[in-house]
């Protein structure tokens, strides 16, 4: 053998351009010396960026601690603002729906690009106009993630956005159980209107 095939950039080249390695097949390492500087240099670089990152940390944190200190206020103003806007809710939703399903042990693939389209105005199943809010308690109007077959996990094309309602609505019950509450309602509503 006088040549052999790096496998890094897959050049065929003389065996004298790989160095020795006693523990590979052939003696020689898989990759040729120029693939292996480019690493090591790589590597270094790596090194160096994180040491530099390390060196600036202080730095940066009194730069924003006095930010801090000649705004006074303006960064809690600014998350609580911000917990109240679309992306908000939506890093609020990811992050409950996350350990939920952790908790529960069910399926999570969905990020926020499968939410957006989902943020409809009002609920499809009650009908009550949404309110869209990152932050504190839920209340009937709240935008809420439901899981349609909530054993399937939250998956893109499992999950819907429903009034916080609906949600509770739906949690306590089985299909079946919500049809017959209706029928029994409306049957009784009726009889009463008549009598
Ligand atoms: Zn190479």
């Amino acid at each position: 053998m006088t040549e052999k095939i790096c496998t890094v950039c897959k050049e065929q080249k003389l065996i004298e351009r790989f160095s020795k390695r006693a523990r590979s097949m052939d003696g020689l390492s898989c990759c040729c010396r120029e693939c292996k500087k480019k690493s090591r240099n790589k590597e270094r670089d790596a090194l160096s960026n994180k040491l530099w990152y390390q060196k600036n940390k202080e730095r940066r944190r009194e730069v924003h601690k006095a930010w801090q200190e000649s705004n006074p206020g303006k960064k809690e103003a600014s998350t609580a603002a911000w917990r109240r806007t679309e992306a908000g809710w939506l890093s609020r939703m990811l992050a409950n729906a996350r350990s939920r399903a952790a908790k529960k042990g069910i399926p999570f693939s969905i990020d926020k690009d499968d939410l957006k389209p989902l943020m409809v105005s009002h609920c499809p199943a009650l009908g009550i106009e949404l309110v869209y809010h990152g932050a504190g308690g839920n209340r009937y109007d709240s935008a809420s993630l439901d899981r349609i077959v909530p054993s399937l996990g939250y998956v893109p094309g499992n999950i819907a956005v429903i009034s916080y309602k609906a949600n509770r609505m739906k949690s306590d019950s089985t299909t079946e159980e919500l049809l017959m509450l209706a029928k029994w309602v409306a049957d009784n509503t009726l009889s009463m209107e008549v009598a």
